[in-house]
Protein backbone atom coordinates (compact mmCIF):
# COMPACT_ATOMS: atom_id res chain seq x y z
CA UNK A 1 0.00 0.00 0.00
CA UNK A 2 1.41 3.31 -0.59
CA UNK A 3 2.73 5.37 2.23
CA UNK A 4 1.25 8.71 3.20
CA UNK A 5 4.47 10.78 2.90
CA UNK A 6 4.66 13.42 5.60
CA UNK A 7 7.05 16.29 4.75
CA UNK A 8 8.13 18.48 7.82
CA UNK A 9 11.34 20.88 7.36
CA UNK A 10 12.74 19.90 4.14
CA UNK A 11 12.67 16.16 5.43
CA UNK A 12 9.87 13.32 5.00
CA UNK A 13 8.36 10.63 6.32
CA UNK A 14 7.23 7.84 4.44
CA UNK A 15 8.54 5.55 1.54
CA UNK A 16 11.24 7.84 0.04
CA UNK A 17 13.90 7.92 2.66
CA UNK A 18 14.98 6.57 5.67
CA UNK A 19 14.91 8.68 9.17
CA UNK A 20 16.76 7.91 12.05
CA UNK A 21 15.83 10.05 15.48
CA UNK A 22 18.27 9.96 17.83
CA UNK A 23 19.26 11.86 21.52
CA UNK A 24 18.67 11.41 25.15
CA UNK A 25 15.80 9.49 27.06
CA UNK A 26 15.10 12.81 28.98
CA UNK A 27 16.49 16.16 28.86
CA UNK A 28 18.99 16.61 32.05
CA UNK A 29 19.92 20.24 31.21
CA UNK A 30 21.04 22.68 28.31
CA UNK A 31 24.45 22.31 27.78
CA UNK A 32 24.11 18.51 27.69
CA UNK A 33 21.77 18.44 25.43
CA UNK A 34 23.05 21.34 22.82
CA UNK A 35 26.75 18.92 22.80
CA UNK A 36 24.10 15.64 21.98
CA UNK A 37 22.66 17.70 19.01
CA UNK A 38 26.22 19.14 17.87
CA UNK A 39 27.43 15.93 17.52
CA UNK A 40 24.39 13.95 16.33
CA UNK A 41 24.31 16.60 13.35
CA UNK A 42 27.76 16.43 12.76
CA UNK A 43 27.08 12.28 11.88
CA UNK A 44 24.24 13.91 9.78
CA UNK A 45 21.27 12.90 11.96
CA UNK A 46 18.12 15.38 11.21
CA UNK A 47 16.05 14.61 13.94
CA UNK A 48 16.36 15.15 17.91
CA UNK A 49 14.71 13.56 20.60
CA UNK A 50 14.51 14.18 24.64
CA UNK A 51 11.62 13.77 26.85
CA UNK A 52 10.60 16.78 29.07
CA UNK A 53 7.65 14.90 30.85
CA UNK A 54 8.10 11.69 32.16
CA UNK A 55 6.01 9.05 32.89
CA UNK A 56 7.97 6.64 35.25
CA UNK A 57 6.47 3.88 36.71
CA UNK A 58 8.10 4.32 39.67
CA UNK A 59 7.50 7.42 41.00
CA UNK A 60 10.87 7.56 42.85
CA UNK A 61 12.35 7.98 39.27
CA UNK A 62 13.66 11.20 37.37
CA UNK A 63 10.41 12.57 36.07
CA UNK A 64 12.26 15.01 33.33
CA UNK A 65 12.83 19.14 33.87
CA UNK A 66 9.08 19.82 32.38
CA UNK A 67 8.53 22.90 30.69
CA UNK A 68 12.35 24.34 30.37
CA UNK A 69 13.63 21.33 29.06
CA UNK A 70 10.64 22.09 25.81
CA UNK A 71 12.47 25.39 26.02
CA UNK A 72 15.60 23.66 25.41
CA UNK A 73 14.87 21.25 22.69
CA UNK A 74 13.59 23.88 20.80
CA UNK A 75 16.87 25.94 20.87
CA UNK A 76 18.53 22.94 20.05
CA UNK A 77 16.54 22.42 17.43
CA UNK A 78 16.86 25.57 16.08
CA UNK A 79 20.77 26.00 16.54
CA UNK A 80 21.23 22.56 14.79
CA UNK A 81 18.45 22.77 12.65
CA UNK A 82 17.37 19.95 13.52
CA UNK A 83 13.14 18.56 14.05
CA UNK A 84 12.18 18.06 17.12
CA UNK A 85 10.76 15.09 18.59
CA UNK A 86 9.49 14.86 22.51
CA UNK A 87 6.76 12.97 24.43
CA UNK A 88 3.22 14.76 25.02
CA UNK A 89 1.61 13.56 27.95
CA UNK A 90 -1.49 15.19 28.73
CA UNK A 91 -3.92 17.69 26.85
CA UNK A 92 -3.21 20.60 29.30
CA UNK A 93 0.46 20.32 27.87
CA UNK A 94 -0.79 20.29 23.71
CA UNK A 95 -0.45 24.03 22.91
CA UNK A 96 2.54 24.68 24.66
CA UNK A 97 4.51 21.72 23.09
CA UNK A 98 2.61 22.22 19.33
CA UNK A 99 3.84 26.02 19.90
CA UNK A 100 7.71 24.92 19.98
CA UNK A 101 8.33 21.27 19.24
CA UNK A 102 8.28 19.94 15.61
CA UNK A 103 6.71 16.58 15.90
CA UNK A 104 4.57 15.43 19.32
CA UNK A 105 5.31 11.52 20.55
CA UNK A 106 2.08 9.64 22.40
CA UNK A 107 4.43 7.20 24.38
CA UNK A 108 3.20 3.82 25.22
CA UNK A 109 1.27 4.60 27.94
CA UNK A 110 -1.13 6.79 26.17
CA UNK A 111 -1.88 5.04 23.42
CA UNK A 112 -5.24 4.95 24.29
CA UNK A 113 -5.75 8.60 26.17
CA UNK A 114 -8.75 9.27 23.80
CA UNK A 115 -8.95 12.98 24.72
CA UNK A 116 -5.54 13.50 24.22
CA UNK A 117 -5.47 11.61 20.46
CA UNK A 118 -8.35 14.23 19.71
CA UNK A 119 -6.76 17.45 21.27
CA UNK A 120 -3.55 16.24 18.52
CA UNK A 121 -5.88 16.08 15.68
CA UNK A 122 -6.79 19.86 16.14
CA UNK A 123 -2.96 20.59 15.08
CA UNK A 124 -0.76 19.80 12.34
CA UNK A 125 2.28 18.96 13.94
CA UNK A 126 3.31 15.45 12.89
CA UNK A 127 2.61 12.95 15.97
CA UNK A 128 4.39 9.91 16.55
CA UNK A 129 1.44 7.23 18.03
CA UNK A 130 3.84 4.50 20.19
CA UNK A 131 1.95 1.19 20.50
CA UNK A 132 0.62 0.37 23.73
CA UNK A 133 2.78 -2.17 25.75
CA UNK A 134 -0.44 -4.70 25.41
CA UNK A 135 -2.45 -3.51 22.38
CA UNK A 136 -3.10 -5.55 19.47
CA UNK A 137 -2.19 -3.89 15.74
CA UNK A 138 -5.81 -3.43 15.09
CA UNK A 139 -6.36 -1.27 18.40
CA UNK A 140 -3.04 0.54 17.65
CA UNK A 141 -5.08 1.59 14.30
CA UNK A 142 -8.08 2.78 16.06
CA UNK A 143 -5.91 4.81 17.93
CA UNK A 144 -4.51 6.43 15.03
CA UNK A 145 -7.73 6.81 13.13
CA UNK A 146 -8.84 9.12 16.43
CA UNK A 147 -6.00 11.73 15.61
CA UNK A 148 -6.86 11.38 11.45
CA UNK A 149 -10.85 11.93 12.10
CA UNK A 150 -9.71 14.86 14.47
CA UNK A 151 -8.38 16.35 11.60
CA UNK A 152 -4.68 15.64 11.79
CA UNK A 153 -3.47 12.52 8.99
CA UNK A 154 -0.33 13.42 9.65
CA UNK A 155 0.30 10.24 12.00
CA UNK A 156 3.76 8.27 12.21
CA UNK A 157 3.01 4.59 14.06
CA UNK A 158 6.32 3.59 16.01
CA UNK A 159 6.80 0.15 17.04
CA UNK A 160 8.31 0.13 20.80
CA UNK A 161 7.76 -3.68 21.79
CA UNK A 162 4.71 -5.51 23.51
CA UNK A 163 4.66 -7.57 26.88
CA UNK A 164 4.99 -11.27 26.49
CA UNK A 165 6.37 -13.94 28.72
CA UNK A 166 9.47 -13.26 27.64
CA UNK A 167 11.69 -11.75 30.55
CA UNK A 168 15.51 -11.42 28.23
CA UNK A 169 14.33 -7.95 26.77
CA UNK A 170 12.55 -5.09 28.24
CA UNK A 171 9.66 -6.08 25.64
CA UNK A 172 9.34 -8.02 22.72
CA UNK A 173 9.74 -6.29 19.49
CA UNK A 174 7.59 -7.48 17.03
CA UNK A 175 9.00 -7.13 13.75
CA UNK A 176 6.05 -8.53 11.80
CA UNK A 177 4.41 -5.35 12.70
CA UNK A 178 6.07 -3.63 10.42
CA UNK A 179 4.83 -5.85 6.71
CA UNK A 180 1.56 -5.72 8.54
CA UNK A 181 1.00 -2.23 8.98
CA UNK A 182 2.61 -1.60 5.26
CA UNK A 183 0.48 -4.35 4.15
CA UNK A 184 -3.08 -2.88 5.89
CA UNK A 185 -2.26 0.80 6.27
CA UNK A 186 -0.87 4.06 4.82
CA UNK A 187 0.81 5.30 8.15
CA UNK A 188 4.39 5.47 7.93
CA UNK A 189 6.14 3.18 10.91
CA UNK A 190 9.41 3.65 12.41
CA UNK A 191 10.90 1.18 14.77
CA UNK A 192 12.30 2.04 18.49
CA UNK A 193 14.86 -0.56 18.71
CA UNK A 194 15.78 0.80 22.60
CA UNK A 195 12.33 0.53 24.46
CA UNK A 196 11.52 -2.63 22.85
CA UNK A 197 14.98 -4.75 23.64
CA UNK A 198 15.93 -2.44 27.09
CA UNK A 199 19.41 -3.30 26.40
CA UNK A 200 22.20 -1.18 24.54
CA UNK A 201 23.76 -4.09 23.30
CA UNK A 202 20.94 -5.39 21.46
CA UNK A 203 19.93 -1.72 19.59
CA UNK A 204 22.05 -1.97 16.83
CA UNK A 205 21.16 -5.45 15.19
CA UNK A 206 17.12 -4.39 16.28
CA UNK A 207 17.38 -1.26 14.12
CA UNK A 208 19.11 -3.31 10.97
CA UNK A 209 16.12 -5.75 12.07
CA UNK A 210 13.82 -2.72 11.33
CA UNK A 211 14.98 -1.33 8.34
CA UNK A 212 15.28 -4.91 6.63
CA UNK A 213 11.56 -5.43 7.51
CA UNK A 214 10.48 -1.99 5.53
CA UNK A 215 10.31 0.30 8.64
CA UNK A 216 10.67 4.14 7.26
CA UNK A 217 13.10 4.78 10.28
CA UNK A 218 14.38 4.08 13.70
CA UNK A 219 14.15 6.03 16.41
CA UNK A 220 17.28 5.23 19.12
CA UNK A 221 17.98 6.85 22.51
CA UNK A 222 21.84 8.26 22.54
CA UNK A 223 23.93 9.83 24.58
CA UNK A 224 27.76 10.47 24.90
CA UNK A 225 28.14 9.12 28.33
CA UNK A 226 25.32 6.62 28.49
CA UNK A 227 25.77 5.14 32.12
CA UNK A 228 25.28 8.22 33.52
CA UNK A 229 21.68 8.60 31.69
CA UNK A 230 19.03 9.73 34.53
CA UNK A 231 16.68 7.38 32.99
CA UNK A 232 17.13 4.67 31.16
CA UNK A 233 20.99 4.11 31.03
CA UNK A 234 20.59 0.87 30.40
CA UNK A 235 19.07 0.70 26.79
CA UNK A 236 21.09 4.25 25.56
CA UNK A 237 23.84 3.72 22.86
CA UNK A 238 26.98 6.05 23.18
CA UNK A 239 26.91 8.35 20.34
CA UNK A 240 30.46 7.52 19.36
CA UNK A 241 29.29 3.65 18.64
CA UNK A 242 25.55 4.47 16.81
CA UNK A 243 27.56 6.42 14.55
CA UNK A 244 28.56 3.12 13.14
CA UNK A 245 24.64 2.16 12.85
CA UNK A 246 24.60 4.44 9.95
CA UNK A 247 25.79 3.23 6.76
CA UNK A 248 24.95 0.14 7.31
CA UNK A 249 21.58 1.03 8.24
CA UNK A 250 21.25 3.38 4.56
CA UNK A 251 22.97 0.26 2.72
CA UNK A 252 19.60 -2.26 4.45
CA UNK A 253 17.44 0.61 3.78
CA UNK A 254 18.93 0.60 -0.41
CA UNK A 255 18.36 -3.18 -0.74
CA UNK A 256 14.77 -3.00 0.61
CA UNK A 257 13.84 -0.74 -0.94
CA UNK A 258 15.26 -1.39 -4.63
CA UNK A 259 13.84 -4.35 -4.04
C1 LIG B 1 9.97 7.48 24.85
O1 LIG B 1 10.26 7.13 23.69
O2 LIG B 1 10.42 8.51 25.34
C2 LIG B 1 9.09 6.63 25.68
C3 LIG B 1 8.57 7.09 26.79
O3 LIG B 1 8.87 5.39 25.21
P1 LIG B 1 7.67 4.35 25.51
O4 LIG B 1 6.42 5.16 25.59
O5 LIG B 1 7.75 3.44 24.35
O6 LIG B 1 8.01 3.66 26.79
MN1 LIG C 1 13.48 6.14 27.41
Amino acid sequence: MQRNTIQIKGQSFGDDSLQIIAGPCTIENLDSLLSIASSLSEIGIKCLRGGAYKLRTSVHSFRGLGDIAIDYLQEAGQRFNMITVSEITEVAKVDYMAERIDVLLVGTRNMQNYPLLDRLGKFSNPIILKRGMAATITEWLQAAEYIVEAGNSNVILCERGIRTFEDATRNTLDISAVPVIKATSSFPIIVDPSHSTGKRELVKSMSFAAIAGGANGVMIETNHFPDQSLCDARQTVAINEFASFIAPLKSIWSIVNSA
